[in-house]
């Protein structure tokens, strides 16, 4: 009835708002009932060691499979979500399901870490880091084999709290990456007091190599100053041929992107990883 009421408000001053309003809503509530019958799930792709070609780690992202419109991607959803307490519900299912797989997978032999993303949102809710560190003892497990993805805009929106909570979850073990790195504002001014152990190049810069002059300094500057911190990075969005040759002969340690695999359904990853042993060796 609120939100009616809101509605309603809104509807002598801009009914394009009352559209978008009602749109979210019904999102929503599509969305709870994804969550609830099991609609949501994870795709995985791997990230690999530009050295050897090895899977050094696997990153997890969701999907909706929506009964009319078919496969979602987060772009279709997260946003409104995260404008929600939903995003709490669904991060926190994205870290269930990518444990239980870890261990799944563990079981069957490999053992290797899956990253997670996670979102301003959670980052900032009051019970955020002491539900996931939660979860560590629930299932067992080291936080080093979780990996927990944060953009750089999801940090400078608090600084201090985000910082303060990052560094509460790498002392409970969880490995840090910073997402979509080069995108943010302000990330020379912080970077140093982030308890980050990886930095992912956003593919905005990654797919421009090798021929834009700006792109290659970039990386090359994102690279060296990770690597004088003792930083780990790995480049996102890598497409091509071309761009992997060139990735190969720079410092930057690691790769994922369409040129190696695009992310797969998780009984079709873990049949083919699971029988190849995360080995791409034509990339090594
Ligand atoms: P991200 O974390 O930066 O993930 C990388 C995105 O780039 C993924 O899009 C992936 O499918 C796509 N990608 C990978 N390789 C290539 C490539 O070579 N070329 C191109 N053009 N794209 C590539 P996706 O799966 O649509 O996810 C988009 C964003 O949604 C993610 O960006 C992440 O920020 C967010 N996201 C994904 N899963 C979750 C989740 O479980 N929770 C939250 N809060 N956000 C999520
Ligand atoms: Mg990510
Ligand atoms: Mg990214
Ligand atoms: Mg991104």
């Amino acid at each position: 009835a609120l939100v009616q009421e809101r509605a309603m408000e809104m509807t002598a001053f801009n009914p394009e708002i009352v559209t978008q309003t009602e749109e979210n809503i019904s999102i929503l509530g599509e969305l709870q009932t994804a969550i609830k019958t099991k609609q949501l799930c994870l795709y995985y792709q791997p990230q690999i060691d530009l050295r050897t070609g090895d899977i050094r780690s696997v990153e997890a992202l969701l999907r909706w499979q929506h009964p009319k419109r078919g496969l979602l991607t987060p772009g279709a959803f997260i946003a409104r979500a995260e404008q929600s307490t939903l995003i709490q519900t669904i991060t926190e299912f994205a870290l269930r399901e990518a444990i239980e797989q870890h261990k799944q997978w563990k079981i069957q032999g490999v053992e290797i870490p899956v990253s997670v993303n996670i979102s301003t949102r959670n980052l900032l809710h009051p019970n955020f880091t002491d539900r996931v560190i939660a979860l560590l003892e629930e299932y067992q497990i080291d936080g080093r084999w979780i990996e927990l993805e944060v953009t750089e805009s999801a940090i400078v929106v608090d600084m201090e709290q985000a910082i303060d909570e990052l560094v509460r979850l790498a002392k409970a073990n969880f490995s840090i990456s910073i997402d979509d790195f080069g995108t943010g504002y302000s990330s020379l001014q912080y970077l140093h007091r982030l308890p980050a152990s990886l930095i992912k190049i956003d593919q905005s810069f990654i797919k421009r190599l090798p021929n834009d002059k700006g792109a290659v300094y970039i990386v090359d500057a994102a690279v060296t100053l990770a690597q004088k911190m003792g930083i780990k990075t790995i480049a996102e969005g890598v497409e091509t041929q071309e761009v992997y040759d060139y990735l190969k002969q720079t410092d930057c340690d690691m790769a994922q992107g369409y040129f190696i695999s695009k992310p797969i359904p998780q009984d079709r990853f873990s049949r083919w990883f699971l029988n190849q042993d995360g080995v791409y060796a034509h990339l090594a």
